[in-house]
């Protein structure tokens, strides 16, 4: 799946590139291959994402997701397709800001509130109120050092701030606010996966956000490079971002980027600062002159940033303690409650199901029984001349002789069996899912003949019989009390008639 997208869109990009490379960019062929590239991409991109919505039919969040997403989408292909009319009927473009530029403009508005409604989606996951201002130090830095170093040198001075210039730069701005959104989210925010998704659109944004401060440089000046060599960026980023979709909440693998949590949540935690560093350091280069104050504050600012971090760090660190803390606790404490339940469920001796959860047992396997129209056996076990061990032995032996016969009815019996110790030398055995009922016999004498083996007491064989007694669910009743009942009765006739025998009402 990731290879099978990947190829996609480098096949596309690559073919798009090879065509302006070969038939060039000036004749109209080129251009009518060149905005197909732009629509059938848009259209390739907006097919994906359709895919992607149709992966997660019960997910109404995910699916207006990829629907603003495709959206934005369907404005480039729709300007693509307007400008490639208004290019083919030689119609002249009017002025600075038209409709062709209003639907480009949606694209970016579409990836925006995408992106917006993704952020208050997650509110939870995010910490909203730091995200914003981590956003905006992140925007207004970029934006500040891009104007500074890459727009103005290129731009005439004196149209600057010219109304044309500040429209053509809604691209770059809308794209920044994308970027630096994207890698906050990326770098730690995200508690869930996604990587590789949240990858691929960062990527597509830096491409976007590079093609958009070309296309304004190149538009104000007259380099002699076609902007149509743009076009192929652009389309990258669309199909990048209908890559994503695809991949979203798709087995996540961090492919190759299985960084550290704690490394990620450095990053994230230093990049507003380390931004603010950087617009600091520009300016300091700058500077006018040098005196008592500009120095003082030179010195003032990196000390206070790295104060903050710092606070910043200690909070975090705490706050870790804290969660490990409250994490081992509740480990602690959910494995207590774990052991109680148990202890609750199961006889201390043997481990064995006690009678409380054997009722339980009992209860759903009747239930089964009568819907399936199955056999139930039930069988009381009850070990003939016990006494004798605790007085030959003592009552320790006697008690792994319990153990003992606990274990060897377990291993020995088959599946669709419940044991469960009574208390004494007392079990009881439930044989569920029975079709035939002569397979209760059967089990009844099975558990007579499980007896034949001695047991070994203090490395001395001691041979131990059992007086069992059984009763079939629906032959003999069909209450879980007068199974009881009846179980109970056959297992002192079975006692009666000289122990060491199985027996049952017929
Ligand atoms: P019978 O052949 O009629 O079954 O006689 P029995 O000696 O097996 O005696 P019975 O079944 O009436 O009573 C069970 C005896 O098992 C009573 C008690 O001495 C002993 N016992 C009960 N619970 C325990 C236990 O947890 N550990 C040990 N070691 N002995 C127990
Ligand atoms: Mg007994």
């Amino acid at each position: 799946m990731h290879k099978l997208i990947y190829t996609i869109i480098g096949g596309w990009v690559m073919s798009h590139l090879l065509w302006l490379g070969i038939i060039g960019t000036s004749s109209d062929l080129s251009r009518t291959g060149n905005s197909l590239f732009m629509i059938l991409g848009a259209v390739l991109s907006t097919i994906m994402l359709v895919a992607a919505a149709r992966r997660h039919p019960n997910r109404p969040i995910t699916q207006r997701l990829f629907l603003l997403l495709l959206f934005g989408n369907m404005s480039l292909a729709m300007g693509e397709t307007a400008e490639l009319i208004v290019s083919q009927q030689h119609l002249e473009r009017s002025g600075m800001f038209d409709g062709i530029d209003l639907i480009f403009s949606l694209q970016i508005g579409f990836y925006l509130l995408a992106f917006c409604y993704f952020l208050i989606s997650r509110r939870s996951e995010v910490n909203l109120r730091f995200f914003l201002f981590d956003e905006l130090i992140i925007l207004i830095v970029t934006g500040a050092i891009s104007w500074h170093y890459l727009v103005t040198p290129y731009l005439e001075q004196a149209e600057l701030f010219s109304m044309e210039t500040l429209l053509l730069l809604r691209y770059p701005l809308g794209d920044l606010l994308l970027l630096g959104g994207m890698l906050i989210l990326f770098f730690g925010v995200m508690k869930r996966g996604n990587s590789i998704p949240l990858l691929m659109i960062l990527i597509g944004f830096h491409l976007q956000l590079i093609a958009d401060l070309l296309y304004v440089i190149l538009d104000r000046t007259s380099f002699p490079i076609s902007l149509m060599w743009l076009d192929p960026i652009w389309i990258a980023t669309v199909l990048l971002i209908g890559g994503a979709g695809l991949l979203f909440d798709v087995d996540e693998r961090p492919i190759g980027f299985n960084v550290n949590r704690r490394i990620l949540d450095g990053i994230r935690l230093v990049t507003p600062y380390v931004f603010l560093l950087i617009l600091f350091v520009t300016m300091a280069r700058q500077a006018v002159s040098w005196n008592g104050l500009t120095i003082g504050l030179m010195i003032a600012i990196p000390l206070l940033i790295s104060r903050q971090v710092r606070i910043v760090m200690d909070n975090q660190r705490l706050r870790e303690n804290l969660e490990a803390k409250v994490e081992e606790r509740t480990a602690a404490l959910e494995q207590a409650l774990e052991e109680m339940e148990h202890m609750a469920y199961h006889d201390a001796l043997t481990n064995l199901p006690n009678r409380y959860l054997f009722a339980r047992l009992f209860k759903e396997e009747l239930r089964r029984a009568e819907i399936h129209q199955r056999f139930v056996g039930l069988f009381f076990i009850d070990i003939d001349h016990f006494k004798q061990v605790n007085d030959t032995y003592g009552h320790q032996i006697g008690d792994q002789l319990i153990i003992d016969i606990a274990n060897r009815l377990e291993k020995k019996l088959p599946h669709n069996t419940v044991i469960s110790r009574q208390g004494g030398d007392e079990f009881v055995l439930l044989l569920f899912d029975v079709k035939d009922e002569s397979d209760i016999e059967a089990c009844g004498r099975q558990l007579v003949q499980l007896f034949e083996r001695p047991f070994i007491l203090k490395d001395t064989p001691v041979f131990m019989t059992a007086s069992i007694g059984g009763a079939v669910y629906p032959t003999h009743a069909t209450s879980r009390t007068a199974l009881i009942e009846q179980a109970d009765v056959a297992m002192y006739e079975a006692k009666r008639r000289g122990k060491n025998q199985f027996h049952v009402e017929v």
